[in-house]
């Protein structure tokens, strides 16, 4: 049978959009339809924009800090609407890069929602395409739980367009986008509460850089809230917000921010005309191959619920596009080692196994550990310390695990990620010389284990 299109491409976000230009680029014959923004969640409501409102928060500490290097700075004002307005410019630049993107590479851009009708048909604007694969790439949404009062409440893709700065703001969740966001709303002046469920946030991190994070933002004065939940919102008709927690604790704030996970966006997909199946948390299930339940359909990034995180979106997306394409070119995704970093103000950065993971796969684990006040903040009030550590297992002197707190975290332990991708050993970590006067080189110059268990 004769079909429209090789490839028929739901959503032109991180991993659509990569998918697409390599198939075409490959010569198939590619549409791609998207209901929402070019370049997906990562560059409208997600890394992009986070990041520049990070670097608008962190512009607080270096107004902190001029003092100590002799600056005076008169009256530091911040207005909101500026920063929102040029990361909308920005974000509006980077939506039409995409748009040349994938015109230029000679993918056919349909702008509107995809519906599938069958195993090999899409339905977009009321037209109707064929295609012999389609691959569904339509991310992920916010989840918001369901208790009274949740439409008061705004998540991420909110967040990004408010008209004003709230002045109180009580931030739900203890991951990456609830300890970002806390930041943000920190550093740029808002009174700001974040409210985590269990003992400590950002479960699954190594504990040391939960505690030390813990201990940072307490230090920079934010509200850290543990063990608490929410039990409903109430509206006053001032606008505020009465929260009530389920120890009966009450708090008024201007915003209630919901980060508490993301779950698959399947909305009016048609999936109920395919054979694709979902699996137990609700995302789309797939094989190694990213092959659905109904052959003709594949799934890649946030909507099969694997790692939500844009470079792995792109990696799978490459993947699909060789299979498929250039199957001599065809390399899977290796999931092992997957660096990531946490944009909270200080970042965290990390890569491999935690501490506790190590142990728990039964390795004999020698740490390495450093906390310093980074040489930036010597000449200013901040107390800020960095904290560094390697896990290593103590039988192959093997680098397991490296973790960071601190500035530019991400940028360092990219670095590492290398190293660790090529299998370095502690003793290689050793061999290196350092690049003086920097944090980085406290990773090289680490020498005694705090601890061998
Ligand atoms: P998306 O990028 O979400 O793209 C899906 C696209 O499909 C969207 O454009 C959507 O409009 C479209 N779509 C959906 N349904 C349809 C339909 N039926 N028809 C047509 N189009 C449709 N990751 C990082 O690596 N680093 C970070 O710093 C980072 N920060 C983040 C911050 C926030 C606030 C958030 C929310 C996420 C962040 N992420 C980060 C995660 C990252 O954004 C996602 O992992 C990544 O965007 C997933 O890519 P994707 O291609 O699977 O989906
Ligand atoms: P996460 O899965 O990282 O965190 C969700 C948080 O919400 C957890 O602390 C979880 O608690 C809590 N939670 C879940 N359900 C409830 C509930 N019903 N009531 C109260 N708390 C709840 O999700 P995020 O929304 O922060 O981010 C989604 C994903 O996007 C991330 O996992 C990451 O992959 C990606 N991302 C990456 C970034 C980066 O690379 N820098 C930045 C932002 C997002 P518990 O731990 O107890 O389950």
């Amino acid at each position: 049978m004769e079909y429209d299109f090789d490839l028929f491409v739901i959503g032109a976000g991180s991993g659509g959009v990569r998918a697409a230009r390599f198939a075409a680029g490959f010569g198939a014959k590619v549409a791609v339809a998207e209901s929402r923004y070019l370049g997906g969640t990562c560059v409208n409501v997600g890394c992009v924009p986070k990041k520049l409102l990070v670097y608008g928060a962190h512009v607080a500490d270096d107004l902190e800090h001029a003092k100590g290097f002799g600056w005076s700075v008169a009256q530091a004002n911040f207005d909101w609407a500026t920063l929102i307005a040029n990361k909308n410019r920005e974000i509006s630049r980077l939506n039409d890069i995409y748009r040349s993107l994938l015109v230029n590479s000679g993918v056919t851009l349909l702008e509107g929602h995809a519906k599938l009708v069958d195993p090999h048909q899409v339905e977009v604007n009321g037209q109707r395409f064929t295609a012999k694969n389609i691959l569904i790439a339509t991310g992920g949404w916010p989840q918001i739980p369901d208790i009274p009062g949740r439409e008061h409440a705004i998540t991420s893709n909110e967040a990004f367009f408010l008209k004003e700065l709230p002045k109180r703001v009580l931030v739900v969740g203890g991951g990456y986008i609830a300890v970002e966001f806390a930041g943000i709303f920190h550093g740029l002046g808002s009174k700001t509460t974040l409210l985590y469920r269990g003992d400590q946030f950002l479960r699954g991190f190594d504990g040391a850089v939960r505690t030390h994070l813990q201990e940072e933002l307490t230090k920079r004065g934010l509200d850290l809230q543990f063990n608490a939940d929410i039990e409903c919102i109430d509206k006053q008709d001032d606008g505020s917000l009465i929260v009530t927690l389920k120890d009966g604790r009450q708090l008024i704030v201007d915003s209630v921010f919901y980060a508490t996970g993301r779950r698959p966006m399947l909305d009016n997909l048609g999936l109920e005309n395919t054979g694709v199946k979902l699996d137990a948390r609700g995302f789309v299930e797939v094989d190694d191959l990213y092959q659905s339940a109904e052959p003709s359909i594949l799934a890649i990034g946030d909507v099969i619920g694997r790692v939500q995180l844009t470079p792995v979106a792109l990696a799978e997306g490459m993947a699909v596009a060789r299979r498929l394409f250039k199957p001599e070119q065809y390399r899977p995704v290796n999931y092992e080692l997957i660096p990531t970093a946490v944009f909270s103000l200080p970042n965290i950065g990390t890569v491999g196994l935690t501490e506790e993971q190590a142990r728990e796969a039964g390795h004999k684990v020698q740490i390495f550990e450093s906390r310093f006040r980074p040489m930036k903040l010597t000449l200013t009030d901040s107390q800020e310390k960095t904290l560094m550590k390697l896990v290593v297992d103590a039988e192959t002197d093997k680098v397991l695990g490296a973790h960071m707190v601190g500035p530019e975290a991400g940028d360092t332990i990219q670095g590492i990620a290398v190293a660790m991708k090529a299998g370095a050993t502690k003793a290689d970590f050793d061999d290196t010389i350092g690049i003086h006067p920097t944090a980085a080189e406290e990773f090289v110059t680490m020498r005694t284990p705090v601890r061998t268990t």
